[in-house]
């Protein structure tokens, strides 16, 4: 019992070592690749239900590392978390999304994905919205994705900088709902305009009687709060049609695309006429 109690903490202290050798290569490359323009957006395409027509994207952060190939956001967004990087990447990718979408079909929108350490930054407004007017965006085109409660820390600055991009025409999402620690009291602390859904209850609603209890009564909630819903995760038509006849407003997953490089979502704008 003693030598596989030994063989235990030797196992734990080694994936930790690692785990810990990995964490600095990843924060130490993420500081050349950030100002080296590494840390790029992709586009997820997301669909009005009702209508079928594609209304705009969910923005995912992705490192093209020059040996590794594509690096996924699970891999190095808590590491810039834990940093302090994240204010920085997450501007980074704000201004090359904008660039690129400034001359999209101005009924495109975009939804950006922002840190709760970010809502501890007094001038995290200001720093928005001089990046949607320095890359020729307007606001009114662009959705926040929050997600969490570490904004809960200081609930105050949380609604005062929210406060200030809604005055600019953004809108503000729930991200995650259902998850975590986003809960039903969250729905109340800022001003929300959309809740969304979280992949792990679409991706299971067809096979999993409370999965679909939960993605009815999240879409519920919303007509009864006057929030409009996004599901993510939507992988089939079959569950397309399900959540459009339970009153879902949008919907963005594998069954209309993976996520895009800013070329390839550029191509696919101009064979669709929306250039
Ligand atoms: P999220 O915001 O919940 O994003 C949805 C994730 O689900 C994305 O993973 C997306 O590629 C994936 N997904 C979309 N449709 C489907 C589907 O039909 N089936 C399946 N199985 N998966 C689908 P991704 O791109 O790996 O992003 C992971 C997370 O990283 C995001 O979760 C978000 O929390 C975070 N993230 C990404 N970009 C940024 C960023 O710029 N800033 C911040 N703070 N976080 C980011
Ligand atoms: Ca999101
Ligand atoms: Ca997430
Ligand atoms: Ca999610």
């Amino acid at each position: 019992a003693k030598k596989s109690g030994r063989g235990g903490v030797t196992w734990f202290n080694r994936a930790m070592e690692h785990a810990l050798i990995d964490r600095n290569d990843i924060e130490n490359g993420l500081r050349q690749a950030i100002p080296a323009g590494q840390i790029v957006p992709y586009f997820e395409p997301q669909i009005d239900l009702a209508t079928g027509r594609l209304c705009g994207f969910e923005v995912l952060a992705r490192w093209v590392h020059p040996t590794q190939g594509i690096i996924p956001p699970d891999r190095f967004i808590p590491v810039a978390e834990d940093s302090g990087l994240i204010a920085e990447l997450s501007l980074a990718i704000m201004r090359q999304a904008f660039a690129a979408a400034r001359d999209w079909d101005p009924t495109l929108s975009l939804s950006v994905n922002i840190s709760p350490y970010q809502l501890r930054d007094a001038w995290l407004a200001q720093k928005i919205i001089k990046a949607t007017v320095e890359g020729g965006f307007a606001a009114n085109r662009l959705e926040i994705e929050v997600t969490e409660s570490a904004l809960f820390d200081n609930l105050a600055l949380a609604q005062s900088i929210v406060g200030s991009l809604k005055n600019q025409g953004v809108r503000l999402a729930l991200d995650d709902f259902g998850t975590g620690y986003s809960s039903l009291a969250h729905l109340r602390a800022l001003p929300f305009d959309r809740i969304k859904i979280d992949k792990s209850f679409v991706l299971s609603m067809l096979d999993n009687a409370d999965s679909a209890a939960i993605v009815n009564a999240i879409i519920g909630l919303g007509a009864n709060l006057n929030l409009p819903v996004t599901a993510e995760g939507v992988e089939t038509d079959t569950i397309a049609e399900r959540l459009a006849a339970l009153g879902c407003a949008k919907a963005q997953g594998w069954n209309y695309g993976k996520p895009l490089s800013i070329a390839d979502t550029r191509r696919m704008l101009a064979a669709r006429g929306l250039l």
